[in-house]
């Protein structure tokens, strides 16, 4: 986009008006709010929605299949922002592609809402995958659009971002997930379609107001020409997909674990062909590809980081219901509240970390040293779970205070690479590639998530602790080696800090 365009937008938007912010982000933050909020708080009973048995209102799904489609489920929605990116870069708009984004997630979740059939699940999903594609990457970008560029309240705007993805994340499984597992997982689905509803009213009533011309620019429209060859090989590839869909899945030949095959391949080939494309592009320069190399290693840093970050929505979330002790402290837990763990550490100790950050100044931790101590606090979670299975065997109920503590320690990993990783793949990926960065980046939990999907199945309670052990050292091990390839990846960074 020209620098004039971008004058214009941040002109366009009212700069003050949200606790010391440009206004957007006060519709923004309350958008995302409430789609994360739709999200987790699905997430939260999805699971147990899937392999609970019928008589409890699930699907009886196996409970190791469950696990899988979960993360398949997630890798998907992190891929489709690949999708979501290109159609607001090339033909929406991030502003209309929120909009739609939003619209279709709310009807996946009322598609969830209905009481039915696996078929109504599959319905919701491609609903939900295509409709976060389209908004989580460009409402992450808006955010961007509406600060001057070297306002000095940019950071503060998207930490500001940030908190408002974890408190939606934290409020939803104390509420979709009570109603869901206490009431029924429909009506627990439905506040989720209801918490989209209002994000999107919040979007729509207050964006002319507040966003100016925020989004309303396509960056780099397609000609019309083009526009017109590329729907007819869209339709074409379309109707490809479902005619191979249509001979393979009745015949037999695209049973489940193909396609979670065809998910691990595309989780890691997808980002390969980025990397290989942003190298070997005319436009990217020796400075630049000196820089996409450094940022290969903490690519790979962060797809392990998130393997075992969302595993909290999967494995753990199966140990919180079949494994821990749920009546504490006089009061009877839901398994499903375990999942506010996570977003509640980091509303609590992000305001910390930043000020730590500052406080350090040119001392803190370089970018890779960030990310290493994600992975050693990642693997130490892993480490801290297997615990009481090796103290009190993995026939008894566990103490629900193991499963805080490894929530907390994954917290403290996520707050050392998850703030920092978007901004680093901003500083390292090649201008020519930057409208794409918000897909790059989630394209490191999408990849996670296909990786989880393979590895799911050798999580049994018998083998628990090697499942833990496992991963946990591998994590340990990784960041021993990010951390002494440090130097040598700075140096490949050409000056970026
Ligand atoms: N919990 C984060 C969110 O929902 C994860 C996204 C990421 O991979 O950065 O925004
Ligand atoms: N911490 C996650 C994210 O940043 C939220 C979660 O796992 O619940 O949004």
């Amino acid at each position: 986009m020209s620098d004039d365009k971008k004058q214009q937008i941040v002109s366009s938007v009212p700069q003050t008006g949200f606790i010391g912010h440009p206004k957007g982000l006060f519709t923004l933050f309350f958008t995302e709010f409430w789609e994360r909020f739709s999200y987790y708080g699905m997430r939260a009973i999805l699971v147990y929605y899937m392999y609970y048995e019928t008589s409890r209102g699930g699907l009886g799904i196996d409970r190791n299949t469950a696990l899988a489609i979960m993360s398949i489920y997630g890798s998907l929605v992190y891929m489709s922002g690949i999708i979501g990116g290109w159609l607001s870069d090339r033909v929406f708009g991030n502003s209309k592609a929120v909009f739609y984004g939003g619209i279709l997630i709310m009807l996946g979740h009322i598609v969830l809402a209905i009481p039915g059939n696996v078929t109504l699940f599959f319905i919701s999903m491609f609903l939900i995958i295509i409709g976060t594609g389209l908004l989580k990457p460009n409402v992450s970008s808006m955010v961007g659009e509406i600060y001057r560029e070297n306002d000095h309240r940019r950071d503060a705007g998207f930490s500001i971002f940030y908190t408002g993805i974890n408190l939606g994340a934290f409020l939803a499984p104390l509420v979709v997930g009570t109603v869901g597992m206490k009431i029924s997982f429909h009506f627990g689905f439905a506040l989720a379609a209801i918490g989209m509803f209002l994000g999107l009213l919040v979007y729509i009533s207050t964006r002319k107001t507040n966003l100016g011309l925020a989004g309303t620019f396509v960056v780099n429209p397609l000609p019309p020409d083009e526009k017109k060859k590329l729907m007819t090989r869209f339709s074409i590839a379309f109707v490809i997909l479902l005619t191979i869909l249509a001979i393979t899945i009745p015949t037999g030949m695209l049973t489940f674990n193909v396609f979670k095959g065809i998910i691990g391949i595309l989780g890691i080939l997808i980002p390969t062909l980025y990397f290989i494309v942003m190298y070997r592009s005319p436009k990217t320069s020796a400075v630049e590809r000196s820089r996409i190399l450094a940022y290969i290693p903490l690519f790979i840093a962060s797809v392990m980081f998130w393997a075992i970050e969302e595993q909290g929505s999967t494995i753990l979330a199966s140990f919180a219901d079949r494994r821990t002790k749920l009546d504490f402290a006089g009061i009877h837990l839901s398994p499903a509240w375990f999942q506010s763990l996570n977003p509640l550490f980091i509303i609590v100790f992000a305001p910390i970390f930043a000020w730590l950050w500052v406080r350090l100044g040119n001392r803190q931790p370089s970018i890779p040293t960030k990310f290493s101590l994600g992975l050693l606090f990642a693997g130490l979670s892993f480490l801290v779970i297997l615990l009481p299975a090796f103290i009190g065997g993995s026939a008894s109920l566990v103490n629900p205070l193991w499963l805080v503590l490894s929530y907390f320690l994954v917290v403290i990993g996520e707050l050392c690479l998850s703030p920092v990783g978007l901004s680093a793949t901003t500083k390292l990926a090649p201008t020519a590639f930057l409208a794409q960065t918000m897909s790059l980046w989630f394209l490191s939990n999408a990849g996670a998530q296909a990786i989880n999907a393979q590895i799911v199945k050798f999580y049994r309670e018998d083998t628990e602790m090697l499942y833990f052990g496992v991963i946990g050292v591998l994590a340990l091990v990784l960041s021993g080696i990010l951390f002494l390839l440090t130097p040598k990846i700075l140096g490949y960074m050409k000056g970026v800090r």
